[in-house]
């Protein structure tokens, strides 16, 4: 597979894991709602939430290895860049820019 491929898988992935991290969001809020309910409701909510939870585990071992593999198959191209980490401090990068591959 071409490393746009892998590209694109990463993409899905991560927008999938955005929306995963939103949902278990709601979740928390839904717990929060509950917190004095002794019903099974709270269990039932905790249960779902869980599903979710485990969910966004699995899609993001997806995603990691989707990554490893864009690297295996990739013939780097690096390039150095200056990252802004807060409006005080930059760091420079070293990283591929055909598969976002960053060196440590
Ligand atoms: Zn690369």
């Amino acid at each position: 597979m071409s490393v746009y491929h892998y590209l694109l898988e990463k993409r899905s992935y991560e927008r999938i894991i955005h929306e995963l991290t939103a949902i278990i969001q709601n979740y928390d809020e839904l717990e929060e709602i509950n917190y004095q309910n002794t019903t099974d409701r709270i269990n039932l909510i905790s249960s779902d939430k869980k599903k979710f939870v485990e969910m966004k585990k699995t899609i993001e071992k997806r995603k990691k290895q989707c990554e490893t593999d864009m690297c295996n198959e990739c013939n780097h191209e690096f390039i150095n860049d200056l990252i802004d980490i807060d409006p005080d401090t930059s760091k420079m990068v070293r990283y591929c820019e055909k598969c976002e591959y960053v060196e440590k």
